[in-house]
C-alpha cells in the first residue's frame, strides 16, 4: 500500500505528459485516418436556413471548415424528410434536399465531391476533399414505390434508414406503436431490392422486431446509422446488446450517435419527450401549405444552439467500450447526427473536436489499427461489401 501511495505523485505527472502526447498522436493520425461520420443533418440547414458551408458557420455543428479540422473527411449527408410529407409529397422533398447538397457540391467542387463508390471515398479524401455520400432518412421518401428507390440510387444516393419517428406503411418505427409487426412483405422487397443496387440498410429508427426482420431478409451488412447503446442509455432509438450480438453476426456496424440523450441516462429522459413532441399528429397538408408548415417546425426545432447537457466525450467511449465488448471492434463506427441533435456532449461540441475522441481512444488503450477501425474503417468495409469497391 505504502508503495502505491508513492507512486502516485509520478503517475499524475505521467498522465499529464500522456495526455498532450495523445493530443499530438491524435493529431498526427489524423492527416493519414480516414474518418466517416454515418449521420449528420447538416443539409437542412442548407435547405431550409440558407447557410454556407464553405464558411465556418458561428452556430450548428458542420461545415466544410470544421470537418477538415476535424479530419472527418467522409460524412453521410442525410436528407431527411419528416413522415407528414406523404406519397408524391415525400418524393418532391426528397428532390428538394438532393438539390440542395448539388448546390454545395456546385460551388464547391475543390472542397467537397460526391462519393458513390468505396473508391470514389478514398479517392477524394487523398486529394484533400470532403467525400459526400448521400443517404435518405425515412422509407416513406419512395412512397412505396421501388422504380422511386432505383432512382435515388441512380441520383447518387447509396444508403436508406428505413423509417423516422413514425411508422410507414412498410416497416414499424422504434417510436411508434407497433402496427405491422416488423417488416412487410412489400418491406422486405424493399431491403432485397437495396442489396440487389448497392444501397445500405440503415436500421436506426426502426423497431427492434423490424431489425430482426431486416437481419433475417438481407444478403448484406447492415449499418445502424446513428444510434447508440441501451445497456447505458435506456431509450428504444438505442440498441440492446442482443441486437449488438446480431449486427456483429450479419457484419454490420452501429454508428455510436452523440446525442447526449443518447449517451447519459440523466439526459434520456429529456430527449424522450421531444421525441414524442416531434412524433406527434400533423395536419393533412399538400404543397404551398405544407412547405410553410415544414419550415415553421424546423425554425420550432432549430438546434442550431444547442443546450447545456451531463453526456461528455467519455460517455462516448463508454458507447464505443460497449459495443467492442459486446459485439467486438469491427462493429462500431462514429454516427454523430450532428445538427440534428438538441444537445451534444461535453468536449465533443462540434465536427472540429474529433481529435478529442481519437486522443481519448488512444487514452483508453486502443491501437491505431482500432481507433481506424473506428473512425471510419469499418463503415469503408460495409461500402466495400454493400455498394462495392
Ligand atoms: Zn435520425
Amino acid at each position: 500500500m505504502i508503495r502505491a501511495a508513492c507512486l502516485v505523485l509520478p503517475i499524475a505527472m505521467a498522465l499529464t505528459a500522456n495526455a498532450q502526447d495523445e493530443m499530438e498522436h491524435a493529431q498526427r493520425l489524423k492527416s493519414s485516418l480516414l474518418g466517416i461520420d454515418t449521420h449528420i443533418d447538416t443539409i437542412q440547414r442548407v435547405y431550409y436556413g440558407h447557410v454556407d458551408l464553405g464558411q465556418r458557420l458561428p452556430d450548428g455543428q458542420v461545415d466544410l471548415v470544421r470537418l477538415q479540422e476535424g479530419g472527418m473527411h467522409a460524412p453521410f449527408f442525410a436528407l431527411w424528410v419528416p413522415t407528414y410529407f406523404k406519397g408524391a409529397e415525400a418524393v418532391r422533398r426528397t428532390l428538394d434536399l438532393r438539390d440542395s447538397i448539388q448546390g454545395v457540391l456546385d460551388r464547391y467542387p475543390d472542397r467537397i465531391q460526391l462519393a458513390t463508390t468505396a473508391g470514389d471515398l478514398e479517392r477524394i479524401v487523398k486529394s484533400g476533399k470532403i467525400a459526400a455520400v448521400l443517404a435518405l432518412e425515412g422509407g416513406h421518401q419512395i412512397a412505396d414505390d421501388l422504380a422511386v428507390l432505383r432512382m435515388y440510387q441512380r441520383m447518387g444516393i447509396r444508403a436508406m434508414t428505413l423509417t423516422h419517428f413514425r411508422n410507414n406503411n412498410w416497416a414499424d418505427s422504434s417510436t411508434d406503436k407497433p402496427q405491422h409487426n416488423g417488416l412487410t412483405e412489400f418491406g422486405k422487397q424493399v431491403v432485397r431490392e437495396m442489396n440487389r443496387i448497392g444501397m445500405i440498410v440503415d436500421i436506426s429508427h426502426v423497431s427492434d422486431k423490424t431489425f430482426y426482420d431486416v437481419l433475417a431478409v438481407t444478403s448484406k451488412p447492415v449499418i445502424a446509422s446513428h444510434s447508440s447503446c441501451r445497456a447505458l442509455a435506456e431509450i428504444p432509438r438505442n440498441m440492446t446488446d442482443d441486437m449488438l450480438k446480431a449486427l456483429a453476426r450479419n457484419g454490420g456496424v452501429v454508428g455510436i450517435n452523440f446525442g447526449a440523450g443518447f449517451l447519459n441516462q440523466q439526459d434520456a429522459k429529456g430527449l424522450i419527450s421531444k421525441i414524442a413532441t416531434m412524433s406527434a399528429d400533423v395536419p393533412e397538408l399538400t404543397g404551398q401549405a405544407l412547405d410553410e408548415y415544414s419550415a415553421k417546425d424546423f425554425v420550432a426545432n432549430d438546434w442550431s444552439h444547442p443546450h447545456p447537457a451531463a453526456a461528455t466525450l467519455d460517455d462516448v467511449v463508454a458507447h464505443i467500450d460497449h459495443v467492442v465488448k459486446v459485439a467486438g471492434v469491427d462493429h462500431v463506427g462514429i454516427g454523430s447526427d450532428f445538427d440534428g441533435i438538441p444537445d451534444v456532449p461535453k468536449g465533443l461540441e462540434d465536427a472540429s473536436k474529433m481529435p478529442a475522441l481519437v486522443a481519448a481512444l488512444l487514452k483508453h488503450g486502443y491501437s491505431e489499427a482500432d481507433v481506424r477501425k473506428i473512425m471510419g474503417g469499418n463503415t469503408l468495409r460495409v461500402m466495400k461489401e454493400v455498394i462495392g469497391r
